[in-house]
């Protein structure tokens, strides 16, 4: 399954927790085992933090952008660099286990999608398996 998500800003990160839900929920038949959540893009990542207070969120973002500059005498002509450093450090995958058809998560945990080089169009892939 694929899911498309917009983003809003060059960098953001998207609580999508309920979206991944309703994905496996979605499954018919599955109810047990794991979520294989994959990102297929150079310059976005995901990442599972507190989803509790959005000013972790916000701090996360901060020092991402505050360690890796937009510029900084980058070589990749396309200008993005940052975005795919970001994208390399925070990664491309996570994964959940699900019972009873719900994610397994901590109290605090929400899964994010992070966009580095928006606003866009884009596209999580979800995989369920048992
Ligand atoms: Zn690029």
């Amino acid at each position: 399954m694929i899911i498309t998500v917009k983003t809003h800003a060059q960098t953001e990160l998207i609580d999508i927790t309920t979206l991944i839900e309703k994905a496996v929920r979605s499954q018919k038949g599955f109810e047990n085992g794991f979520c294989f959540i994959f990102i297929p893009h150079t310059t976005a990542a995901i990442t599972i933090n507190e989803s509790a207070d959005p000013s972790v969120k916000t701090d996360i973002l901060s020092i991402l952008n505050k360690v890796i500059p937009w510029n900084d005498n980058y070589r990749h002509s396309e200008g993005n660099s940052a975005a795919h450093i970001k994208s390399v450090l925070v990664g491309a995958s996570e994964q959940v286990a699900v019972e009873q058809g719900r994610l397994v998560l901590g109290t605090w945990q929400g899964l994010f999608f992070c966009e580095f080089d928006g606003p866009r169009t884009r596209k999580v892939h979800v995989k369920c398996f048992s």
